[in-house]
């Protein structure tokens, strides 16, 4: 095994501010480490084997040094591992990257530092503010404000900055954000110089606030703007209002939790973000290989006798095709029994894996499918279905019901993901807008997970179910529905939740 250092840019927050190569070291990578900054959903893309460590300081509570830090990536190195290091923003912009690479160095240990799309630029963008603009600031300066500029030792120059023409981004400035203007004033800066705060750019929690270099002091006070938060100062801000794009956004704001399997949760998550939304993948449902294997395998080899091959989920098609791979079969084994799938999603799954599907039912809940199928299931024939160990007993009852042999193989298994039960707690800190649902067993394991004592954390949640079983499922636990979709589908569920998030902003305004 190789030692390998990646010092991996991963961007201001909106998780999809990385570059490709960033998202490959990381995929690669056998440890990763990182900071407060870095939306920890790009850790998804690493490989779920990987080390995970959070090296993440908070101004009060310090939990690595930048020397343990240092020492740490040496010390994963020496293991003869390939290490990832993602630090918010861009490495080499206040991001005390340079001494980590020299560390490496020093220690004679490769690596490579990947530059990220920094706050000092993006920040001010998602707050409608481009930082050069033609005949307007031809120049952009990034300056650390965490030096105090009344100090003698500061070694910004305030003289020489306040007869810039160019846009004054200050980092790390807010703490010092009086004593950064004053200074500005002193050295003879208009107090009608446009200024910008950007709090939190990039995410749901954004928050702009803009004024001149005389009131921007108790603006900021009025509206409790803290750190993080990028300061920009000079003409450009005056674009604000007009570039605005990020903020307008229909589900800009909100934070939004998605509950499904790791695997399954990025289409619904991509949509979500499209319009704005802040995902959060929480999965409530792991998928596991079935117990008790070699049944299913022996079960498997009998498909090709069934008339009909119901599919009734993405998971289902895919543990199904992992499984007659690993008994020797293919596609050509599957005999001529008519395909049904149940949803789109389903029914591209097995396309994608060369299955043409002959019928999608128009409703995707065991009572509509049963009834259209009807004319179609004859008595006596063979129905083949593979589902998960959980799956509701309704469907194979109806088909029962219809006069069919019908044959259930639990395909595979559903279990909580353990080891993310620790992380809920500090999920639900963060101010969640929605919960999504998308199966009964998303409600159930969330609610296993989150524990009764806890339920009173989701009291300003607003929930979204995929359909009236699981708005079912979760008005049995208490939980009151803000949206449930008409199609049962991801589609139909986003279209939910912008709907009641744009009557809600209308109601309020
Ligand atoms: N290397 C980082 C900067 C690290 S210094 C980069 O290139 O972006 C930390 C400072 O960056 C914060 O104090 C704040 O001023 C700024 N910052 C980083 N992310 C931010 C965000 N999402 N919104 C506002 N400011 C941010």
């Amino acid at each position: 095994m190789k030692a390998y250092v990646y010092l991996v840019g991963a961007g201001p927050g909106d998780e999809e501010l990385i570059t490709i190569k960033g998202l490959r070291c990381i995929q690669e990578s056998d440890v990763i480490l990182y900071d407060r900054l870095v939306n920890k959903n790009i850790l998804r893309e690493a490989r779920p084997d990987a080390e995970y460590i959070d090296v993440g300081k908070s101004p009060t509570n310090h939990t690595y040094t930048q020397d343990e830090i240092n020492n740490l990536i040496v010390k994963k190195a020496l293991e003869g591992k390939v290490v990832s290091r993602l630090k918010g923003g861009d490495p080499y912009v206040f991001g005390r990257g340079g001494e980590e690479a020299i560390t490496l160095r020093e220690k004679g240990i490769p690596f490579e530092v990947i530059p990220g799309i920094t706050s000092a630029i993006a920040v001010p963008n998602y707050g409608g503010i481009p930082v050069t603009h033609r005949n307007v600031s031809t120049s952009f300066h990034v300056i650390t404000g965490h030096e105090d500029p009344t100090k003698e030792t500061s070694t910004v120059n305030f003289e020489a900055l306040s007869k810039l023409e160019g846009t004054l981004i200050f980092l790390m400035g807010v703490g010092n954000l009086e004593k950064i203007v004053k200074s500005l004033l002193y050295y003879g800066k208009s107090s009608e110089t446009p200024i910008a705060l950007v709090h939190r750019g990039t995410t749901s929690n954004q928050k702009t606030v803009t004024g001149t270099l005389r009131n921007i002091v108790t603006l900021v006070k009025e509206k409790g703007i803290t750190s993080p938060s990028v300061i920009v100062i000079g003409e450009v801000v005056k674009f604000q209002n007009k570039l605005n794009w990020f903020e307008k956004l229909p589900l800009q704001g909100q934070k939004i939790l998605v509950t499904r399997t790791r695997e399954q949760a990025s289409d619904l998550t991509l949509r979500l973000k499209a319009l704005g939304g802040e995902v959060i993948e929480f999965p409530t449902i792991a998928i596991r290989p079935p117990k008790d294997r070699d049944m299913v395998y022996k079960r498997l080899k009998k498909v090709n006798r069934a008339q009909y091959v119901i599919f009734t989920s993405v998971n289902g098609v895919k543990a199904f095709f992992e499984a007659i791979k690993h008994i020797g079969m293919d596609v050509r084994d599957m005999g001529s029994g008519k395909i049904i799938a149940i949803g789109p999603a389903t029914a591209k799954a097995l396309e994608d894996k060369g299955l043409l599907v002959d019928i999608i039912p128009e409703s995707y809940v065991a009572e509509g499918i049963i009834e259209s199928l009807q004319g179609l299931i004859k008595k006596g024939d063979t129905v083949f279905l593979p589902r998960a160990n959980i799956a509701r007993k309704a469907l194979a009852e109806g088909l029962d019901a219809l006069g069919a042999q019908v044959e259930e193989v639990d395909i595979y298994d559903t279990v909580i993901p353990e080891d993310r039960q620790g992380e809920l707690a500090d999920i639900l800190e963060q101010d969640i807008d929605w919960i999504t649902f998308t199966s009964s067993s998303t409600v159930r394991n969330f609610m296993a997970m989150l524990g009764s004592e806890n339920k009173k954390r989701l009291k300003n949640i607003k929930f979204a179910a995929i359909g009236p079983i699981t708005g079912t499922t979760a008005k049995e636990y208490g939980l009151q529905l803000d949206a449930q979709a008409k199609s049962y589908t991801i589609e139909g569920l986003v279209d939910v939740i912008l709907e009641a998030r744009t009557n809600e902003v209308n109601t309020k305004t």
